[in-house]
């Protein structure tokens, strides 16, 4: 956690890293400028993020074929369907476009935020100093399942990264207060400000994400290993950030194939049967392009 030292040290008072000097001599300066710049950060990543949807309705014509992709053929892209889309699936129109922006590769094969990027240099896309540097770490954002590891009510949340292991610390009171610990979030975690004293940044989630229940997430993983089993196949020492990187589009394909109403543990099992139908795999091939051994039946 990060002391608030500047807040409740007197000017006058000796400094905190015992200097000996003034604090206003010593770390006062440096430390207001780290809390303004982490405001600024902070505020950058507000204003961004709706410049990069805005420039997504710029490319139209890329909606239908990344539509078809991402709802795996579910919903014909239309007007009138992105706007129905927000009800019957949950804030589907905004998980689509954050999805779009994100990871859906354009014809020339970059991203929009690579694009969006890119075109900063020639003047074509216009940000601050802060918003530039938060797109440039953008580009490496994809589409990726979290487990709620610990729920901090109104202030934030620990996600542990489904494939993966990695914690991130999430500052959002929002999401703090709809997920509990095991639930699982499909979304886009973005990095912004780091907190002065912090040793990693705050996240965020970017956009909207979708929220599954804490029975889904060993399943979840489950069917995301068949595709990368599949990768694997190709290219052997494939990771989860080829998956993302390829086809983070088969995390919402899981998504949406869940039941709205109630659990249901059938319906899982019968996502993974088809996913691993459709890929041509068995369980066997899964397991030896993962590395791992069955257990034995006499065992
Ligand atoms: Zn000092």
């Amino acid at each position: 956690m990060v002391k608030p030292t500047a807040k409740k040290l007197g000017r006058n008072a000796p400094c905190h890293c015992g200097s000996g000097r003034k604090y206003k001599d010593c770390h006062l300066l440096a430390e207001e400028a780290a809390r303004s710049e982490q405001l600024r950060l902070r505020q950058a990543q507000d204003t961004l993020l709706p410049k990069i949807i805005e420039a997504a309705q710029s490319v139209p014509d890329q909606f239908p074929p990344a539509f078809d992709r991402f709802w795996q053929g579910k919903y014909e892209y239309g007007v009138e369907q992105m706007e129905k889309l927000s009800t019957v699936e949950d804030r589907g129109s905004e998980r689509f476009l954050t999805w779009f922006a994100f990871d859906f590769r354009q014809a020339d094969g970059r991203t929009l935020v690579d694009q969006l990027d890119d075109a900063v240099e020639i003047g074509g896309f216009d940000v601050d100093p802060f918003e530039r540097r938060l797109l440039s770490q953008w580009r490496r954002v994809r589409l990726r399942p979290y487990v709620v590891a610990e729920v901090r009510k109104g202030k934030g949340l620990s996600l542990r990264d489904l494939l993966g292991d990695a914690m991130y610390e999430v500052a959002d009171h929002g999401a703090s207060k709809r997920l509990a610990p095991g639930e699982v979030v499909v979304g886009h975690l973005i990095s912004a400000d780091t907190a002065p004293g912090a040793e990693a940044p705050t996240y965020y989630l970017a956009g909207a994400a979708a929220q599954l229940t804490d029975d889904t997430a060993e399943k979840l993983l489950e069917f995301a290993e068949l595709h990368l089993a599949d990768l694997r196949r190709r290219v052997p020492d494939a990771t989860w950030d080829d998956v993302v990187d390829q086809r983070s589009e088969v995390l919402n394909h899981f998504v949406i194939a869940l039941p709205q109403e109630q659990r249901d543990p059938t319906v899982m099992e019968r996502i993974i049967a088809e996913g691993r139908i459709g890929l041509q795999l068995t369980a066997e091939s899964v397991a030896a392009l993962l590395g791992r051994t069955l257990p034995s039946d006499d065992e």
